[in-house]
């Protein structure tokens, strides 16, 4: 009589649908009763019909969407101690005690401290008549398991992230749709990513596309970055290139931290070099459309491993992230990777570049 509920919080990524459907087959498979908790966090606070009952058919035909069709959603509630109170009422009244949360580390930061709240939570709802004994006695522990759903790549301790691969799908076709009206026309294009401080979709999109020149946050140039630049440039044209591809990352800045815009770069190739240059901003396209087929598997692998992981849990175990180490999807403990993804952002903020490439590890 477990009951799970799964849902998504903070920013979209697509795969999410994939690990949703995952996580209600294996819970219904395993003979668990598994819900769905619309709009993230808020529906966890709202309950009523945001909190449904799933069954084996309603994850039929998702797993090919983008997006995630339980919604997702930011919400100032849950960051309040009153909000939890009711997302946790809301959820003993249904009996859930396992929950699956499929976000960033905001979200997985959110639930960790709901877990450590629970108890107290619960004594809270006991003394006030809202639950019985008998049903804090029986939905005493809550059990909490991550999965992470970004586009960027930016969470340590997995080498992918749900949502990446799709992404830099969607980049390597739009440069490649660039690239051939570049190539009639000799121009130089200045394609902007996403990816926040994390320039991992500027690299990796970068390389596949055969770009010119990157910026990603990581490894800032030095101000003198224009000169290299047009070398560079300057350089692929008289080697008989007919266009140029500079990909920026949009938290890409140089070694003094002043930022670097493609309106700027496109400025230094306008006045320096005289090329016909234009800028493209890919914006949502990379979150949007359907999820490749690897991130369909993974999300189908870690929503598994996530649903196996909390049946298998016990009283004394730690809150877990599902990670990909190589091509093995495992459990990894979630406040350590969270510690060190926030350790990273600070660090990048700081300007200590190399600690974090080095804190951020594989990825
Ligand atoms: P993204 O990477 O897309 O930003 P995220 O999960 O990091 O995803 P956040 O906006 O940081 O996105 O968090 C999503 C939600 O999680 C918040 O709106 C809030 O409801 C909850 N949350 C985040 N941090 C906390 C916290 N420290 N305490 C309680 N709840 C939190």
């Amino acid at each position: 009589d477990k009951g799970l509920a799964v849902f998504t919080s903070g920013g979209d990524s697509q795969g999410m649908n994939a690990a949703v459907r995952a996580c209600v087959r294996m819970a219904i498979y395993l003979g668990c009763k598994a819900y769905f908790i619309r709009e993230g966090y808020q529906g966890m606070v709202d309950g009523g019909e945001y909190i449904q009952e799933a069954n084996w058919a309603s994850v039929s035909s998702i797993i090919h969407r983008g997006g995630t069709i339980i919604g997702s959603a930011r919400c100032k509630d849950f960051r309040e101690r009153a909000g939890r109170l009711k997302a946790a009422n809301n959820l003993i009244q249904r009996g859930i005690t396992n929950l699956v949360v499929i976000g960033g580390d905001g979200s997985l930061t959110g639930a960790n401290l709901f877990r450590q709240e629970w108890s107290s939570l619960l004594e809270e709802l006991l003394k006030d008549g809202t639950i019985t004994e008998e049903q804090r006695k029986k939905f005493d522990v809550l059990h909490i398991v991550g999965l992470v759903g970004s586009i960027d790549n930016d969470f340590c301790g997995t080498d992918m992230t749900i949502g990446t691969d799709s992404a830099l799908h969607r980049i390597i076709e739009a440069i490649d749709a660039i690239s051939s009206t570049a190539y009639s026309h000799q121009r130089t294009f200045i394609m902007e990513v996403m990816g926040r401080h994390c320039g991992y979709l500027a690299l990796v999109g970068g390389l596949a596309s055969e770009a010119d020149f990157i910026f990603i946050p990581e490894m800032p140039p030095k101000t003198d970055w224009p000169d290299r630049l047009c070398v560079q440039l300057a350089q692929e044209r008289s080697a008989g290139q007919r266009l140029n591809i500079v990909i920026v990352a949009e938290g890409a800045m140089d070694r003094e931290g002043n930022p670097i815009t493609a309106e700027h770069v496109k400025k230094v190739i306008d006045d320096r070099l005289k090329h016909d240059a234009r800028i493209t901003v890919l914006g949502h396209v990379q979150r949007g459309g359907n999820p490749s087929a690897f991130d369909r598997i993974l999300a189908c692998r870690m929503g598994a491993e996530a649903t196996l992981a909390l049946m298998e849990a016990t009283e004394e175990s730690v809150p877990v992230v599902i990670s990909l180490d190589g091509n093995q999807a495992v459990r990894v403990p979630l406040m350590e990777c969270v510690e060190r993804t926030q350790a990273v952002a600070k660090a990048m903020a700081e300007r200590r570049w190399a600690d974090a490439v080095k804190l951020r590890g594989r990825s």
